[in-house]
């Protein structure tokens, strides 16, 4: 063996021995936390499956507010109501942090009508995006242009000029990450409408942004431009953007009748509701978890982000019921108006009232009720690292993974305080099924899914607040 391959040799053993030794070190770490938590991650896991109250706070929520758009009575009475939920728990400090929210009101009247020379005069299935302008009250009618995407809007550029724009790109089916298709379609639903009045437009249809073919419209947020020229936006469902698509290839020249009744009123008072279990020895630090109190009214927002709230509720009632008594401070946050620009995450992170605390981690869960699979963890690879040796304590949930990612849009003003993003992964291949549609009701949840969510946060919240991240 020459000098260079013996130096070789032994920089491998070297490097082996560093390897085993960083490996063992983590077999240590992970086997001495399993040691000292597992007994109470599987009291939390079998207190919520054989007393859990996740889904019957969510029938509380959903019969008692179910219509929670931002500003609204119903978000009113959601307030109210996990307020004296709190109370009623035991929970710390429950309190409101007072917000101003958009009022929009999607109003009585919402139609299409398409009138075809073949199949005579046919409604259509739509509802007003979030945010959109109502029509004249006599309604828009125009001829409609199909295109999928803005470069091909575009091309067209002035021959769109007086017509009503059909957005018609669907969410890709083979992603399998429908969060993923989901930001691959949803500029449509965002943007279409500013970009639809460059060209001269005078209304958009946007085809629901679903995974799911049905006679189901989807709402959900769009936004104006500033200098652009305001036009009215509706959502169409799958089914009828599939037949309006094939009638426009045997008849171009078909007009669309359009009448939306929505309209944005004077901003309101709503509030954020707080509550926690106040930490024993560093109750300065925060861990927080949180989901959305408003919804859009189409449904009940059972998923979205009912689910999230009582998620959130529930674990902290877990902790308390089984007396546990954390180092840090477990809190649980119900944000309003997260569908209309997430005012209150916004207002939240700099509440003057949070002067001296440090939020060192928060949980977001806002992607449904459905079966935990995963958390995503952000804060850089130390940190994943350190949450990732507390697997063994997620695997009695049969939860698959803890890795990179995490956040959300009520925790997200948060991340500039330097406070760890995390973030509950349901399976999402149903999500988007129900998502911001009247199909978002209590019937669509799971109970033992649900809670099998609160406990995994439960669980993460728990250790967060123990070990420290
Ligand atoms: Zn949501």
């Amino acid at each position: 063996m020459n000098r260079f391959k013996k130096l070789c040799c032994v920089l491998g053993t070297v490097f082996l021995l560093q390897g085993s030794v960083l490996l063992s070190a983590a077999n240590g770490q992970e086997s001495k936390i399993v040691k000292k938590y597992l007994a109470i991650t599987e009291s939390i896991r079998k207190e919520g499956l054989l007393h859990g109250r996740a889904f019957a706070m969510l029938k509380e929520l959903t019969t008692q507010a179910p219509s929670r758009l931002g500003g609204s009575s119903g978000a009113a009475a959601a307030v109210e109501l996990t307020r004296q939920m709190m109370q009623d728990m035991g929970f710390d400090n429950v309190h409101l942090e007072s917000i101003i929210v958009q009022r929009w009101v999607r109003g009585v009247e919402e139609a299409a009508i398409v009138n075809s020379a073949a199949v005579g005069s046919v409604p259509l299935s739509v509802c007003a995006l979030g945010n959109s302008i109502g029509t004249p009250e006599m309604g828009i009618t125009a001829p409609v242009v199909e295109v999928d995407s803005f470069d091909e809007l575009h091309k067209i550029g002035a021959g769109a000029k007086g017509e009503i724009i059909f957005f018609n790109r669907p969410m890709d089916p083979t992603e399998m990450n429908t969060f993923r298709a989901y930001g691959g379609a949803v500029d449509q639903r965002t943007q279409g409408a500013a970009e639809g009045a460059k060209v001269g437009a005078v209304a958009v249809l946007v085809r629901s942004v679903t995974t799911s073919l049905d006679d189901y419209p989807h709402t959900g947020m769009m936004r104006y431009n500033p200098g652009v020229k305001k036009i009215p936006a509706a959502a169409i469902s799958t089914i009828d953007a599939n037949f309006l698509s094939d009638l426009l290839k045997q008849e171009p020249d078909v007009q669309l009748h359009l009448k939306l009744g929505c309209k944005n009123l004077s901003p309101v008072p709503s509030a954020n509701v707080a509550g926690q279990i106040t930490g024993t020895e560093k109750p300065e630090e925060i861990i927080l978890m949180g989901g959305h109190l408003d919804a859009w009214e189409l449904g009940t927002g059972a998923h979205d982000d009912g689910a999230g709230c009582v998620h959130a509720l529930e674990a902290v009632r877990l902790i308390k019921k089984l007396g546990l008594k954390p180092k840090r401070t477990i809190r649980a946050v119900m944000f309003m108006n997260e569908e209309f620009g997430s005012s209150g995450g916004r207002e939240y992170a700099v509440a003057k009232e949070r002067k001296g605390e440090k939020h060192v981690a928060a949980i977001e869960s806002d992607r449904g009720g459905f079966l935990p699979i995963g958390f995503g963890v952000g804060g850089g690879e130390k940190t994943l690292r350190k949450v990732q040796s507390w697997f063994k304590l997620f695997e009695p949930l049969e939860m698959y993974w803890l890795r990179k990612g995490g956040g959300g849009g009520d925790i997200a003003p948060l991340a500039k305080q330097g406070t760890v993003m995390l973030g509950l992964v349901p399976d999402d291949q149903r999500y988007f099924n129900v998502h911001h549609s009247a199909n978002d009701i209590l019937h669509a949840v799971n109970d033992r899914e649900l809670e099998l969510g609160a406990i995994a946060m439960a669980i993460m919240a728990y250790m967060l607040s123990e070990e420290g991240i």
